[in-house]
C-alpha cells in the first residue's frame, strides 16, 4: 500500500542569516558582541521609523507602551521583521494599538501567579516543582507576555524577588526537585551571577533537576557564548526551554548557538504560543517544528494564548489549536509535536488540550481513530469474552 504523504509536511529546510540587513556598516565585532545588541535594541518610536514604515496601530502603540509592556527588539531580531504590518515576526514584538483594548475575560495576572507566591519571586503550585522569577528584563519584549504587570520596569507593579527567603524556603521544602529559573529572561544576568545561582541551587540535595526558560537564544543567540556554556555545564542536569513561535526565527546565528548549547549537554526545549496571524496555520507550524528538530532542539509544549490584557488580536480559538495538533500528529514524527496546553486562568496550572480520538468506549471495549479517520477497536481486559467468560466479562454482558 503506497503511503501519501501532504506538501505541507515536505517544505525544504533552510537557515539564513540575520546579519546584516538593516545593519550594514556595523563592524562584525560589534555586531557578534550580545551587549552592543543590547545597546542598540530598537526601543522608541525614532529609531524604529528610522528603518520601518509604521501603521498608525503601531505608531499608537508604541506611545502607549510607556506606562504597559516596554518596547524593544535587538537588531538581531529586527533584522528578521518583515515589511508588513501582519508580518508574522513583527506581530510578536512591535506594539499595536489594540493592546489598550481590555476585554472583561482578559487579566493582568492570567495565571494567578501573584496568589502561588510562598515568597515573593517564587511561584510554588505543583507538588515538587517551583519557578523563580529571577529578574523583570528580557532582551526584547513579546506583546502577549503573560508576566507583563512586572516585566520591563515600566508598570507601577514591580518584581520584588526576595532572594534569601526564596533560597532558605528550597532549603527547608525537600518536596521541591525540579526549579524552573525564569523572569524576565535568566540569561540576560550576567555569567556570574548566574553560576553564583546555580551553584547556590546545587547545594541543596533535594533538587535534582534546574531548568532555564529564555527567550535570548532567539532574541540574543549572541549571547550563548563559549564562557556561559562553560558555566551552564558545570551544573547539569540542567535543561533549557527556548520560546520561538516562527521558522524564520531559526536564523544560521539561532542555529549556531542553540549548537553551542547542545554540545555543553544541556537538553533543549522548545515553547511556543499559539498566536493569531503568526503560527495558526499547518505549514508554517509544521515547518517551525521541523526546524527546531534539526538544531536538536525537541518542541515540548504549544501554550494557548493567556488572557493576557490587550492580547485579543493575537489570540486564537482553542479549535484553531486543537486542528493543528491533529494535522501534525501520526502525519510527521512523534518528535515534532508539542503538547498542546491551557494555562487555567486563576491558577489552575497547565491542562493538556488533545483532539479526541476516542469514538466510543464501554467496559468491554474502547473504539478508536487514527490520524486517518480509520477506526479501530481495542478490547478493555476483562471486558471481551473470551473462551472461560469472567465474572467482570459476564456482569458487562448483562449491562
Ligand atoms: C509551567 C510551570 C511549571 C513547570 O511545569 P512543567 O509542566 O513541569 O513544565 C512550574 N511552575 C509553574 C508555576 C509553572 O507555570
Amino acid at each position: 500500500m503506497a503511503i501519501t504523504q501532504h506538501p505541507v509536511y515536505q517544505r525544504e529546510i533552510e537557515f539564513r542569516p540575520s546579519a546584516p540587513g538593516r545593519f550594514p556598516d556595523v563592524p562584525e565585532e560589534d555586531w557578534n558582541s550580545h551587549t552592543w545588541q543590547l545597546k542598540n535594541s530598537l526601543k522608541k518610536l525614532s529609531q524604529l521609523e528610522e528603518h520601518l514604515e509604521l501603521s498608525e496601530e503601531e505608531r499608537a502603540g508604541i506611545l502607549l507602551t510607556g506606562t504597559k509592556l516596554a518596547t524593544a527588539v535587538t537588531p538581531h531580531f529586527f533584522n528578521l521583521v518583515g515589511e508588513d504590518p501582519d508580518d508574522p515576526i513583527r506581530r510578536q514584538v512591535m506594539p499595536r494599538i489594540e493592546e489598550s483594548l481590555v476585554d472583561p475575560t482578559e487579566m493582568s495576572d492570567p495565571c494567578g501567579e501573584d496568589s502561588h507566591m510562598p515568597v515573593p519571586g517564587l511561584v510554588h503550585r505543583y507538588p515538587d516543582r517551583v519557578l523563580f522569577l529571577v529578574t523583570d528584563r528580557c532582551a526584547s519584549y513579546c506583546r502577549y507576555c503573560t508576566r507583563s504587570r512586572v516585566v520591563s520596569g515600566v508598570s507601577d507593579q514591580k518584581l520584588e524577588t526576595q532572594w534569601e527567603a526564596a533560597f532558605e524556603y528550597l532549603e527547608r521544602t525537600p518536596s521541591v526537585r525540579d526549579v524552573l529559573l525564569s523572569g524576565g529572561d535568566p540569561l540576560l544576568l550576567s555569567d556570574a551571577r548566574i553560576d553564583r545561582i546555580l551553584t547556590r541551587l546545587r547545594q541543596i540535595p533535594h533538587i535534582q533537576f534546574v531548568r532555564i526558560g529564555s527567550r535570548i537564544p532567539v532574541f540574543l543567540p549572541q549571547r550563548i557564548t563559549p564562557a556561559l556554556c562553560e558555566i551552564l555545564q558545570k551544573h547539569h542536569p540542567l535543561f533549557i526551554s527556548i520560546h520561538s513561535n516562527h521558522p524564520r526565527e531559526l536564523t544560521t546565528e539561532v542555529r549556531d548557538g542553540l549548537d553551542r548549547l547542545t554540545r555543553a549537554g544541556v537538553q533543549i526545549g522548545n515553547q511556543s504560543v499559539l498566536l493569531r496571524g503568526v503560527n495558526d496555520s499547518l505549514p508554517v507550524h509544521a515547518a517551525l517544528l521541523h526546524k527546531l528538530l534539526m538544531c536538536r532542539v525537541k518542541p515540548y509544549y504549544l501554550y494557548q494564548c493567556d488572557l493576557i490584557q490587550g492580547s485579543s488580536h493575537l489570540r486564537t480559538s482553542i479549535q484553531t489549536g486543537l486542528d493543528l495538533i491533529e494535522g501534525l500528529r501520526g502525519h510527521t514524527s512523534g518528535y515534532a509535536v508539542p503538547q498542546y496546553v491551557l494555562d487555567a486562568p486563576g491558577g489552575g496550572g497547565k491542562i493538556p488540550l488533545n483532539p479526541n480520538y476516542v469514538v466510543s468506549r464501554n467496559e468491554e471495549r474502547i473504539v478508536l481513530r487514527n490520524y486517518e479517520g480509520k477506526q479501530f477497536v481495542y478490547p478493555e481486559v476483562g471486558g471481551m469474552p473470551s473462551e472461560v467468560a469472567s465474572p467482570v466479562a459476564t456482569q458487562a454482558d448483562n449491562l
